[in-house]
């Protein structure tokens, strides 16, 4: 594997060709915005300079990463010379099964196609392609330069050789993969986005306050950020989308979402990066406002 094509330049794919990239592959980074694209690689830029300032890497690693990446804003220029695609455009199952479909058409016949989906059905994806053996969800973590696992998601016809060579693949970026199978939430979201919807249940009943149910998992669980600052980083819509399909997929109340989640996002509260969810961003000080907005 020499040639790695990302799709989306947002915040898991940037972060995503910034690993490819540092290890040595040449990357395409493909986006259908300009603006994006430009955002993504000085967000690369700025991440290798911190990096830089903790003497993790030198100036000469910073420029030869940067070097590693071409961005397109045609797809099917930017996967032509693929050996392996990860898809990490906004999550959207009509938007993935066009780029899919698209893909399957424009990337060499040996390239492997995968997703970083939060929850959309790898199998799902796949059928729209004629290659569905070659088809596996590689769901890196955010910040993706930092966090180690890449959690694996083979679906109902990935075959094992490719699943073996994505798990390979993951250990040469110094990420741990972790193979698991094709299940609404797969691992990851499936245990964490109860608990987070849990904590919003629990602000929602009056039970504590924000800051006082994100101290509790934190002094007692020994998590390094309680579920609801943990639910701003990741974006309420987005914790919100993965509920979703997690309910319609087990046909189960226990995912049902939280009516207070679906309010906020509503009210266009998604948490950090809308400058307020259960906490104030805006006012650079992570002031508590839901308590007093909402209930
Ligand atoms: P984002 O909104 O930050 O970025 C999405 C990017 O995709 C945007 O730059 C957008 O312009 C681009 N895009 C949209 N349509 C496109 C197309 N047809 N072709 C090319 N680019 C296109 O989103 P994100 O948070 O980076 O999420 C991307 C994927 O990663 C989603 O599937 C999401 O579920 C998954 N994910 C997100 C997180 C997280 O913490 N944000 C964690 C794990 C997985």
């Amino acid at each position: 594997m020499k040639n790695i094509s990302v799709i989306g330049a947002g915040t898991m794919g940037n972060g995503i060709a910034h690993t490819f990239a540092q290890s040595g592959f040449k990357v395409s980074l493909v986006d259908i915005s300009q603006e994006n694209i430009d955002l993504g690689m000085a967000t690369i830029a700025k991440n290798l300079d911190r990096m830089i300032a903790k003497e993790r890497i030198t100036e000469d690693d910073k420029t030869s990463t940067l070097g590693n990446i071409t961005s397109y804003l045609d797809l099917k220029e930017g996967v032509s010379q693929a050996d392996l695609v990860v898809e990490a455009a906004t999550e959207n199952l009509d938007l993935k099964l066009k780029v899919f479909g698209d893909m399957d058409q424009f990337a060499p016949a040996h390239c492997i196609l995968s997703t970083n989906t939060s929850s959309i059905s790898i199998t799902q994806i796949a059928a729209v392609t004629k290659r569905p053996d070659q088809v596996i969800g590689m769901h890196f973590m955010n910040p993706v330069p930092i966090m180690k696992l890449v959690e694996i998601i083979r679906g109902y016809s990935t075959s094992d050789e490719v699943t073996a060579t994505i798990m390979e693949l993951s250990k040469q970026l110094g990420k741990t993969p972790t193979e698991v199978n094709d299940y609404p939430g797969f691992v990851a979201n499936r245990i964490l986005m109860p608990m987070i919807n849990e904590a919003i249940e629990t602000l929602y009943h009056g039970v504590a306050g924000v800051e006082e149910i994100d101290t509790v998992m934190k002094l007692g669980m020994a998590h390094p950020m309680g579920p609801l600052q943990l639910a701003d980083f990741i974006g309420l819509d987005v914790c919100l989308s993965i509920l979703n399909v997690m309910h319609e997929g087990f046909k189960n109340p226990k995912y049902a979402p939280c009516p207070l989640l679906v309010n906020m996002v509503m009210a266009g509260k998604k948490g950090i990066k809308s400058g307020e969810g259960f906490y104030d961003y805006a006012t650079s000080r992570k002031a508590e406002v839901v308590s007093k907005s909402f209930l």
